[in-house]
């Protein structure tokens, strides 16, 4: 007798096999027979007509950013509903959740009054950010990294210079407790303020003891297009970082951005491929649309002026000279690419008709600038 059969479907196993018709007999969570439609013959207590449906393993989805957001609503239809059944949080070098010391629960807490959540941290470091979420009960598999921000900003704030030994240990303590409390590996954001402020040492340091447990390091390397080291220095950087520590890595969404990189895609997976028959063991990812999604001060501020966090970019808003060259930065990012119609405003809580809007369509109606 099974538990559940699954019948008349299409199934695409994963494999890499090509989609066939196929009945799936399933025991307990168990799949035991995968068979030609109408060839299994145990009655089933519950049977599932998928004619016209495609049956799959359920998807991985390795690059979210969902860290609070299964504390806040643990249903994650808009997950479950894209057959998403496990998700890995915790990217470009932000675990925003954990751990919640210094500048780091300091952003937290602006994060969350910034999105409006009702969400109280109970917690300081990742064990207790596990729990948690584990309390919060999601319906889909969760796992999570350590994020190389969120520890720099919890030991050196938004300092753009480099750890003291003293520092560096704390940073390596805080990753080696969180990834022994159950996070599945760390991750950078080196484009990001403060990720863009290390050297490749510290962040061989910061990796270690990923590498030393066989977990992952997944990164969203220094630079995509031809801002900071440039895309090509900034992959070879991701390997090197493989290279030298011994861990798995991870590349994140796999890009080459703007018009001067175009159609040189195929070298960034030569590199990698290259860096595989070394012995590298170097995969990466991609999304499945042609836009870029971040936050507004990663996207439009040089990170000169991001140093020192949210009140200190404020105070040099309000000095006219420093506007000016905030300005200049700013008018960079938002051409560089396109123009102010290039640029969308997905989420803005605070208000949100301008949700979906382009930068110049809300310039117009404001009689500014973009
Ligand atoms: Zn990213």
């Amino acid at each position: 007798m099974l538990d559940v059969l699954i019948k008349n479907g299409t199934l695409i196993d994963g494999t890499g096999s090509p989609a066939a018709p196929a009945d799936i007999g399933i025991s307990g969570d168990t799949i035991v027979e995968v068979a030609a439609p109408g060839r299994i013959a145990a009655e089933a207590a519950q049977t599932i007509d998928a004619s016209g449906r495609v049956v799959t393993p359920g998807f991985i989805d390795l690059h979210t950013h969902s860290d609070a957001s299964f504390l806040i609503d643990p249903l994650a239809d808009s997950k479950l509903t894209q057959g998403v059944t496990l998700e890995l949080f915790g990217n470009c070098g932000m675990s925003f959740c954990a751990p919640l010391i210094g500048m780091a629960k300091d952003q937290f807490d602006d994060r969350l009054s910034r999105s409006g959540d009702d969400l109280e941290a109970t917690w300081t470091d990742f064990d207790g950010y596990l729990t948690a979420l584990e309390n919060a009960g999601s319906t889909i598999n969760v796992a999570t990294q350590v994020g190389h921000g969120t520890v720099r900003a919890a030991v050196l704030g938004m300092d753009p210079r480099a750890p003291t030994p003293e520092e560096l240990d704390r940073m390596q303590q805080l990753v080696a407790e969180s990834l022994d409390a159950g996070a599945l590996g760390v991750s950078t954001g080196l484009w990001y303020a403060p990720g863009s402020y290390s050297l490749t040492d510290e962040v061989i340091a910061y990796t270690q003891p990923a590498a030393d447990r066989g977990k992952l390091y997944s990164s969203h390397i220094r630079s995509e297009a031809d801002d900071l080291c440039g895309l090509f220095p900034a992959h070879a950087e991701a390997i090197e970082i493989g290279r030298r520590t011994g861990a798995r890595i991870q590349i994140s969404h796999v890009k080459a951005v703007g018009p001067k990189f175009w159609g040189r895609g195929h070298e960034l997976l030569e590199g990698m491929h290259r860096a595989r028959q070394e012995g590298i063991d170097v995969a990466g990812d991609q999304y499945p649309y042609p836009w870029s999604s971040t936050g507004f001060s990663g996207a439009m501020f040089g990170r000169w002026a991001l140093v020192g966090g949210r009140e200190k970019t404020l105070e040099r808003l309000a000095d006219s000279d420093i506007r000016a060259r905030i300005r200049q930065d700013t008018d960079y990012y938002i051409n560089r690419n396109h123009d102010a119609r290039g640029c969308v405003i997905a989420s803005f809580p605070p208000d949100q008709s301008l949700e979906g809007r382009s930068l110049q369509d809300v310039a117009d109606e404001w009689g500014v600038e973009p």
